[in-house]
């Protein structure tokens, strides 16, 4: 296999003879990025559609290796999800946005709200609770404030710990997401059986939403479900203005998506949000 520093990056898909040297390679400079801190966090706006106004943003792993090359989450996540250092990495992830959050309230944007992206296996850890309001509380952040996005498929094994997790983390004031809604295959059991303040509606339905009826039925149900719970619903990869509108028009509350912007570093960020008009 050709080595990280010469090939062109392969996607996790794409990749076969070469996958098993690939993914040893990566495993390598995965642990020795973890262990410098080395993979930082890029931030995407979450905009209310009807106002225009900025409610949130969702923090996301980027990871570049010294030759410059990024490496896509989706090649690097499940590796540290298999390998269990995930756990590690996710409380590094988890550390960068509460000081992201803080560096943004300091800024002026009060109101924001931080969504990151927890792995089910960080749920094993007993004490994922009281490790996240450490955290919480080390950068000294109202935890009103800290969104954790979980997919459908978390409470597969665990169903009652993760459920009291869940419960936990609600009771303390952080907020629950299902994130990627609608690709699970339990979607409505797990709605009635535990408690989520957001439900984020997956990319997939929405690039076919103003095209495809049968994507524009899911989505129909999905927001009626959020109105039905009292939770707010949130379209994921809005990329253009037709898809706003037809969302806006269907009362769905916010949206997040490159119509609206990209995830960039915080520095950037800043600059956007200062530049930013409502539309
Ligand atoms: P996700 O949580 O569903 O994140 C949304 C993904 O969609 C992100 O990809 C984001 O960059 C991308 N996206 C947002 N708007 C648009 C759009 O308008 N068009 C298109 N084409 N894409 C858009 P990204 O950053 O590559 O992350 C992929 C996945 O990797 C995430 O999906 C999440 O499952 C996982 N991931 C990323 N960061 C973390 C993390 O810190 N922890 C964990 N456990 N997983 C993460
Ligand atoms: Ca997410
Ligand atoms: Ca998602
Ligand atoms: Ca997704």
């Amino acid at each position: 296999a050709k080595k990280l520093g010469i090939r062109q990056h392969v996607t996790y898909q794409q990749a076969n003879d070469d996958n098993v040297a690939y993914h040893f390679e990566l495993l390598q400079a995965l642990q020795h990025s973890i262990t410098c801190n080395d993979i930082h966090i890029a931030l995407q706006p979450q905009v209310c559609i009807k106002t225009g106004e900025v409610v949130g943003v969702e923090a996301l792993a980027r990871w570049t290796l010294p030759n410059g090359q990024n490496v896509p989450p989706l090649d690097f996540i499940p590796i540290a999800e298999a390998t269990g250092l995930i756990t590690q990495l996710g409380e590094q992830l988890f550390v960068q946005s509460c000081q992201a959050l803080c560096a943004l309230n300091e800024a002026g944007y009060t109101n924001l709200c931080m969504g990151v992206n927890l792995s089910a296996m960080q749920f094993e850890q007993e004490n994922i609770v009281d490790i996240l309001k450490q955290h919480i509380a080390d950068a000294n952040m109202p935890p009103g404030q800290i969104e954790v996005e979980v997919t459908e498929s978390i409470a597969m094994q665990n169903f009652e710990t993760i459920r009291k997790q869940l419960n936990d983390l609600r009771s303390i004031d952080i907020r629950v997401a299902i994130d990627d809604f609608g690709t699970g295959f339990s979607s409505l059991a797990y709605l009635s059986k535990l408690t989520f303040d957001r439900i984020k509606i997956d990319k997939s339905f929405i690039d076919n939403v103003t095209s495809d009826d049968g994507a524009a039925a899911i989505v129909d149900s999905i927001i009626l479900l959020g109105q039905r719970f009292h939770m707010n619903v949130i379209a994921e990869g809005v990329e253009t203005k037709e898809q706003a509108k037809w969302l806006s028009d269907r009362g769905c509350h916010d949206a997040q998506g490159y119509f609206y912007a990209k995830p960039m570093p915080l520095p950037e960020l800043l600059t956007w949000l200062k530049n930013y008009q409502k539309t």
